[in-house]
C-alpha cells in the first residue's frame, strides 16, 4: 500500500513541513472541511506545540482529525495505535483516498507486504502508519521506530486501558513504554467514552500525567431516549421497530450469544432483514454480516456488545437493548451509535424485575477480585438507577460524564412528566411483610410469595405455612401483580430492599427501609 496522490506530495514538496502549511490550509485542501470543530484547533495547536493531550469527544465529533492533521505538519511518521483491525483498514483507506500517505501494519498482511511497508516506513515515506499495540510494543517493531523521527504517537480508543471499563485490553498496559522510550515525542489519547474517573485512569496508565484534557459537550440532541418496561419482550421489540422503524437500519443489543440468534431469527420470521452478530460466529460470517448491514438501508442487527467499535454507519436509526447494559458507560456508547447524521434516532431500552435480580449474579462472579466485582456491581446499580429514574435521561447521562444540563423536553421522562405519583403506602406495605417474613426465621421466601401474600391469595404454600393469618395478609389487594413487581424492582433499585448474602432470593429489610417504614421518606413512581 503506497498511496502517493498529487495532494499528498504537495504538502510533503513544502520546504519545512512544520511551518509551510498552517493548518487551516490543509483542513482545507486536503480534508476538505472549510473550519474546525470544537475543540479540533485547540487539540492540534497544542500536540503541534509538543505537549500530550487527552481528546474525549463523542463518536463522530471527529476525533481523528486531532492527530491526522498534526501528521501532516510534524516532522516524522505518527504512529497511530488501535484496537481493531477493521478499523484501521478503513481510515487508512479513507485517508489513502485523500491522497494522504498512510499505511497499515497488521496480520492481514503476508510477510512480504509487511517487509514492503517497513521498508517505505525506514525510508520516510508515511505519514501516518496504524498498528494495533501489541505490535508496536515488539522489540523489533520500537527498535525498528527509534530509527526514524516520530511525529506523535496517537491512542485511539484509549479508554482500552482502563482496566474497569467494559474494554479493557491487557495490551494497552504495555503503552506506558512510549514515554520512557520517547520522551519528547507529544502522545495523544483519544475516547468517546470516559468517566471523570477513568480519565484518571487513562492519564495514569498511559504515563502522561501531564496531558492537557480536551472534553466537548457529550449530549446528543436528536438521540430520543426511552426506557420500557419489560412485559412480552420480542413483541414489545418487534411493536418499537413496526410502529417507529419500519424499514429502517438498527442494532439490538442482547446479553448471550444464544438469546442473539434465538431472537434475529424471529425477527427474520417476521420479514425483517435481521443478522445475528456475536463472537461465537466464524469470523466469515461475522464479516459477511457486518456487510449486509453496512450496505442494506434496512438492516436490523442483532447483536452481543462485540458488535459495534468502529462501526461508520450514520443513518442507524434506533439502538435497542432487550437486557440491561453492564454500565451506563456500555449503554452510551452503544446507544452513540445511533443517528450519527444528526437526524432523529431511538435509544430504546427494555428492562423488568429479572433484570435487577441479575446483581445476585455479579456478586457470585468475580470473586477472585473483590475490587473488580464491587466496581460491577456500582456499575450495575448506576444503570438500575437511571432506568428506574423519573428524571430527564439525558439529564441524568450528561450529569454522568460531569456535563450540567436541564431537563431536555425530548426524552420519555420529560414527555410523561405528570405521571408520577406517591408510592410511599404501597412501598410500607410491601416493607412490613417482608418484615414480617423476616421474623419467621429459619424458612426462605422470594418476592413471588410476598407478592401472594399483599394480595391475600390463598396458595397452597401460604396455607401450609398458615401466612394466611400474618396481618400483613390481604393488605394490598388493590394492587396488580404487575404493579407490586414495579414496586418491588423500585425497593430493590433503591436498596430499600436487598437480597440476601446466599442467592436464595430472600427478600431483607435495610436502613434506608425505616426511613420509608417511618414515613421520614416518601417514594415516587411513574406507575403505569
Ligand atoms: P470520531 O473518530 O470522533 O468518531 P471521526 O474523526 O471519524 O469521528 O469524524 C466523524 C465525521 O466528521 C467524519 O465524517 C469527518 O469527516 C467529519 N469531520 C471531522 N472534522 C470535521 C470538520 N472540522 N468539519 C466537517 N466535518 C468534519
Ligand atoms: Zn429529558
Amino acid at each position: 500500500m503506497k498511496p502517493a496522490a498529487e495532494v499528498g506530495k504537495d504538502i510533503l514538496s513544502s520546504p519545512n513541513k512544520s511551518e509551510a502549511t498552517p493548518a487551516r490550509e490543509l483542513l482545507r485542501r486536503v480534508f476538505g472541511h472549510q473550519s474546525f470543530r470544537t475543540p479540533q484547533a485547540e487539540v492540534i495547536e497544542h500536540v503541534l506545540a509538543g505537549h500530550d493531550a487527552l481528546v474525549l469527544m463523542p463518536t463522530g465529533g471527529g476525533k481523528s482529525l486531532c492527530y491526522q492533521l498534526p501528521a501532516l505538519l510534524r516532522p516524522g511518521v505518527a504512529v497511530v495505535v488501535s484496537p481493531l483491525i477493521a478499523l484501521m483498514k478503513d481510515q487508512v483507506t479513507q485517508l489513502c483516498a485523500l491522497g494522504v500517505r498512510a499505511a497499515v501494519l497488521n496480520s492481514t498482511l503476508s510477510w512480504d507486504e509487511m517487509l514492503d511497508v517497513e521498508r517505505s516506513l525506514k525510508k520516510g515515506e508515511f505519514d501516518l502508519i496504524y498498528m494495533a499495540p501489541e505490535r508496536l510494543l515488539t522489540e523489533r517493531m520500537l527498535q525498528l521506530l527509534e530509527q526514524m523521527p516520530i511525529a506523535l504517537f496517537a491512542i485511539d480508543e484509549a479508554h482500552c486501558v482502563s482496566q474497569w471499563g467494559h474494554d479493557f485490553r491487557p495490551e494497552y498496559l504495555g503503552l506506558s513504554v512510549l514515554s520512557q522510550r520517547w520522551p519528547n515525542v507529544p502522545r495523544i489519547a483519544l475516547t468517546a467514552t470516559a468517566t471523570e474517573q477513568t480519565r484518571q485512569e487513562i492519564l495514569a496508565r498511559l504515563g502522561m500525567p501531564a496531558a492537557r484534557s480536551f472534553v466537548t459537550g457529550f449530549d446528543r440532541p436528536n438521540i430520543f431516549y426511552q426506557v420500557a418496561e419489560k412485559d412480552e419482550i420480542r413483541t414489545q421489540l418487534w411493536q418499537f421497530i413496526r410502529h417507529k422503524h419500519r424499514g429502517q437500519s438498527g442494532i439490538v443489543y442482547c446479553a448471550s450469544r444464544q438469546r442473539t440468534d434465538d431472537l434475529a431469527a424471529w425477527l427474520v420470521n417476521k420479514g425483517l432483514t435481521a443478522l445475528p452478530y456475536h463472537a461465537g460466529l466464524d469470523r466469515e460470517t461475522r464479516t459477511r454480516h457486518q456487510q449486509k448491514f453496512q450496505q442494506a438501508p434496512d438492516a436490523v442487527m442483532v447483536a452481543t456488545i462485540a458488535f459495534g467499535m468502529g462501526i461508520d454507519k450514520p443513518d442507524i436509526r434506533f439502538v435497542a437493548h432487550v437486557d440491561m447494559p453492564k454500565s451506563l458507560e456500555h449503554y452510551y456508547q452503544e446507544t452513540g451509535r445511533a443517528g450519527r447524521d444528526g437526524q432523529a434516532a431511538s435509544a430504546w431500552l427494555a428492562y423488568g424485575l429479572s433484570d435487577v435480580l441479575q446483581r445476585q449474579r455479579l456478586f457470585s462472579e468475580a470473586t477472585d477480585n473483590p475490587a473488580n466485582q464491587q466496581r460491577m456491581v456500582k456499575a450495575f446499580d448506576t444503570m438500575v438507577s437511571f432506568c428506574e429514574s423519573i428524571e430527564c435521561r439525558r439529564q441524568q447521562l450528561l450529569a454522568h460524564f460531569g456535563q450540567s444540563s436541564e431537563p431536555c423536553g425530548h426524552c420519555d421522562n420529560c414527555l410523561n412528566s405528570d405521571a408520577v405519583q406517591d408510592v410511599s403506602e404501597a412501598a410500607q406495605k410491601m416493607l412490613s411483610a417482608v418484615y414480617r417474613l423476616w421474623r419467621q426465621r429459619g424458612q426462605r421466601f422470594g418476592s413471588g410469595h410476598v407478592i401472594d401474600i399483599l394480595r391475600g391469595r390463598t396458595t397452597a404454600r401460604v396455607s401450609s405455612l398458615g401466612h394466611d393469618s400474618l396481618s400483613v395478609f390481604g393488605i394490598g389487594s388493590e394492587l396488580s401483580v404487575a404493579q407490586w413487581r414495579r414496586l418491588l424492582r423500585r425497593l430493590l433499585s433503591e436498596q430499600m430492599l436487598v437480597l440476601d448474602d446466599e442467592g436464595y432470593g430472600t427478600l431483607a429489610l435495610t436502613q434506608a427501609s425505616v426511613a420509608v417504614l417511618k414515613g421520614q421518606q416518601h417514594l415516587s413512581m411513574r406507575w403505569g
